[in-house]
């Protein structure tokens, strides 16, 4: 197990404490112990942060793509070499399993290779002007400093995403990070101080959230926000951002529906919505959530997922084995509690589960419930959690509309042999994702966003990069 570590602040590419000297204290999950502690930004630190960031932007903007790529490369290839050592720190400080918290460090170091790579395609455009003796330029440029706010669920690859799309277009970066879980975000931060960005491209944060965003939002210096997070908050920062007229990106909540038709083959169903609703201890924005089972296999398929979830094992992130970590913080626990209670007294029927694990840490059982009504919280309310809820359907237009009735569009499953049921589901679904048959598979190439309450803008795919670019239009004429 590596030692962990307390967590400073990255101020122009130099760690600090809080001016104030004010730290957060950060408590592992499994056993609710403090296990060390976060520099607590004040304004003092984040108007250094600001300037920091500026002069970065001005450094890091007049380096060639193609020498930016390869700082990024290197960062990447050092988030590979110490993918055992930031897992551990991961996991002790979130909860999750090591295998996946392993998994998440190397994910990052192959989501900044693919920016590295795309941020060298990145074109204007000549366009044939109405007068042969002026040309006509398409140019993109970087936006400007931005300020990005990550939460806690997945403190590498939340801001990964985020800091890669920035430094790939030229722009730098300031990261409110979790301070829930603030090591891991540092490990990746440290990456590209070590690949040689220049002091100022990357900043880090940790403090009062509200205070830090109310802050470096309106700041002049902040020409893009972007933010991971439920959506009522991220309501609230895009109607700052809106009011200061920042650009802005939004990943937020979701409540995926999972439709498992007739002809769907139960096993696969079965295997690939288990895996997704359980990662992470089911605290994924683009979890399973909503299971719409047609009622003629809704018997087998409940059954079979239940036995699924009592087969894995609920433990200690760090110990070999363990398929479910605890929860990441002791509210996620009375959340999963409260929804449990909600539903089975509305009618619910409760497959397997619905208790918390213990009287230490904040573990709570894979749970399935079965004839959830509508009005239960857990078929309105994003769980985030391990609770699968299932009711059936009987035609798909139902299971279509259904899946639409909330306000949420992020992502969705379904499960079908008919190509018929994919064309309809594909073109009617209210969603950014949608994966046919099999886990969710996001890929730093595939757009990753949602629609309606869920946000707008994508942290994939070249769309991601987009939202990074500001485009001027540049005529010049031969004289
Ligand atoms: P929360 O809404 O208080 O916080 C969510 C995240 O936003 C945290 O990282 C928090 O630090 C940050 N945040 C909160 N207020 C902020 C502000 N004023 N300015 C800037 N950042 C702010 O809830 P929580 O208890 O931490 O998480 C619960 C809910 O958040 C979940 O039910 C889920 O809906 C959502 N969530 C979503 C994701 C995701 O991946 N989309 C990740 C974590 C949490």
């Amino acid at each position: 197990m590596t030692t962990y570590t307390d967590t400073q602040l990255l101020i122009d590419g130099q760690w600090v404490d809080a001016a104030s000297g004010k730290t957060i204290a950060v408590a592992n999950p499994a056993t609710g112990k403090v296990i060390g502690k976060v520099a607590h930004a004040g304004i003092a630190d984040l108007d250094r942060a600001l300037a920091s960031a500026q002069r970065g932007f001005e450094a890091w903007r007049r380096i060639p793509s193609n020498e930016r790529a390869t700082i990024m490369r290197k960062a990447a290839s050092l988030m590979r070499e110490r993918a055992a050592d930031i897992a551990s720190l991961l996991t002790q400080e979130q909860g999750k399993p090591l295998a996946e918290a392993k998994g998440e460090a190397l994910a990052a170091a192959d989501i900044i290779e693919w920016f590295a790579d795309e941020g060298r395609r990145i074109y204007g455009r000549i366009v044939p002007s109405r007068n042969l003796a002026a040309q006509q330029l398409v140019l993109k440029e970087p936006v400007g400093p931005v300020a990005a706010f990550t939460p806690w669920n997945f403190p590498i690859n939340q801001a990964v995403r985020k800091i890669s799309a920035a430094l790939c277009t030229g722009c730098s970066i300031i990261v409110k990070a979790p301070e829930e879980t603030p090591a891991s975000p540092a490990a990746l931060l440290q990456a590209f101080v070590d690949a040689g960005v220049p002091a100022g491209t990357v900043n880090l944060v940790y403090g009062d959230p509200a205070e830090i965003s109310g802050y470096l939002i309106p700041h002049p210096v902040i020409r893009k926000v972007t933010f991971t997070g439920s959506t009522p908050v991220g309501k609230q920062l895009a109607a700052l951002a809106g009011l200061h007229m920042k650009r802005v990106t939004m990943e937020l909540g979701g409540h995926a529906p999972v439709i498992v038709c007739e002809d769907a083959d139960i096993a696969v169903a079965v295997k690939a919505s288990a895996s997704a609703k359980f990662r992470n201890a089911g605290q994924v924005c683009i979890a399973p959530t909503r299971f719409l089972v047609h009622n003629s296999v809704r018997g087998a398929f409940a059954k079979a997922l239940a036995a699924h979830a009592k087969g894995l094992t609920v433990g200690d992130g760090m110990a070999p084995g363990t398929n479910i970590g605890p929860l990441a913080n002791p509210r996620r626990l009375t959340a999963m509690a409260k929804v449990t209670e909600d539903a089975v007294a509305r009618g619910a029927t409760v497959e397997t589960g619905g208790e918390r694990v213990g009287s230490v840490g904040n573990f709570y059982m894979p749970t399935v419930l079965n004839d959830v009504p509508l009005d239960a919280d857990v078929f309105n309310n994003e769980p985030f959690g391990p609770v699968a809820a299932i009711r059936g359907f009987d035609t798909l237009d139902e299971a279509i509309l259904e899946s639409n009735r909330l306000p949420y569009g992020l992502a969705g499953y379904a499960f079908t042999k008919s190509i018929a049921n994919v064309h309809a589901l594909s073109q009617r679904l209210e969603l950014g994702m949608l994966w046919v048959n099999q886990p969710a598979t996001p890929s730093p190439e595939m757009p990753f966003g949602g629609v309606k309450d869920s946000g707008y803008g994508s942290e994939g795919g070249p769309e991601a990069l987009e939202s990074y670019l500001v485009t001027k239009a540049v005529s010049v004429m031969a004289i």
